[in-house]
């Protein structure tokens, strides 16, 4: 993202984004490079030093001898590199985000296989398995932003919130249809072989509404996404048990009690309690809109 913003000072669309495919290369270059090198020194450790993993849990490793070195075992292993903050970058890039301009999409989908094909380039190289990851990034989310706020002022729809989106996702606050977010997302999964998530924020009482997640479950199928989900909340009273649906539930209208635990998606799996995110995370989640 960082690397995106620095570039908004050329004023030539074309330049600035052929800057920062430079940028980019040289930041690939360098994650590859680091991954590597932490790699030359884990493969010196030997067997020993692991009883647990290198006992059967990695394949080949109970081949090994005591004193034989992880490093044939542990090459089975991927290196990731990921990324956040891809609507960022392209609204730095061309003033609009992938899931409100056709130009935007067709440049993201050009980074993301830029990178891809970068990133098949180290497994030769280094012959390791580098992999891309689309990360959620849920505590530098937050940081990078900070960070680059400090450095670069308040930019409209870049730094003027307390988060950078979720990878190659729309921004959480745009409003749009299932469809339309699962026809944008979905391109980006067959490139991002490390991981991945669709998800669709839904209103309402799930529990009830079953043909609204098969619709969703649907569009995953259609648009070739690799792993989805759907997100909608759950609230249950910690004194007696009771549970719904309704939004910003503080008191239980059975026993009137105020100990209520809500249940949401974070990012990849749910979160009991909201308590224990960070800044980034939660001013996400109230920027969050249901797509529909
Ligand atoms: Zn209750």
């Amino acid at each position: 993202m960082k690397l995106a913003i620095e570039c908004m000072n050329e004023t030539d669309k074309e330049k600035r984004i052929s800057m920062f495919f430079n940028k980019f290369e040289w930041a690939l270059d360098l994650a590859a490079k680091q991954l590597d090198e932490r790699f030359q020194f884990q493969k010196t450790a030997s067997k020993k030093q692991f009883p647990l993993l290198m006992n059967g849990l990695w394949l080949g490793s109970d081949k090994l001898k005591d004193d034989d070195t992880i490093e044939s075992v542990i090459n089975q292993g991927t290196l990731s590199i990921g990324f956040i903050g891809l609507a960022e970058c392209l609204i730095a890039l061309v003033g609009k985000h992938h899931g409100e301009s056709q130009e935007a999409q067709d440049l993201g989908l050009r980074i993301i296989t830029f990178m891809k094909e970068k990133i098949n380039g180290f497994s030769e190289k280094y012959q390791h398995n580098y992999s891309l990851l689309a990360t959620p990034a849920e505590g530098l989310s937050g940081k990078f932003t900070k960070r680059d706020r400090k450095k670069f002022g308040i930019l409209p729809g870049i730094t003027d919130k307390d988060y950078y989106t979720n990878s190659s996702h729309v921004p959480v606050y745009y409003h749009c249809t299932p469809e339309h977010k699962a026809k944008i997302e979905g391109p980006y999964h067959a490139l991002e072989g490390a991981g991945h998530i669709f998800y669709v924020e839904i209103d309402g009482d799930a529990t009830h509404n079953p043909e609204a997640i098969m619709k969703i479950v649907d569009l995953m199928d259609k648009y070739n996404i690799g792993y989805g989900s759907v997100n909608h909340n759950r609230n249950r009273c910690l004194d007696c048990g009771y549970e719904d649906a309704t939004e910003n539930l503080t008191v239980c209208p059975h026993c009137h009690g105020n100990n209520i635990d809500t249940l949401q998606r974070i990012t990849g799996y749910l979160v009991g309690t909201t308590n224990r995110w960070n800044s980034g995370k939660l001013a996400e989640l109230k920027d969050r809109v249901v797509h529909k």
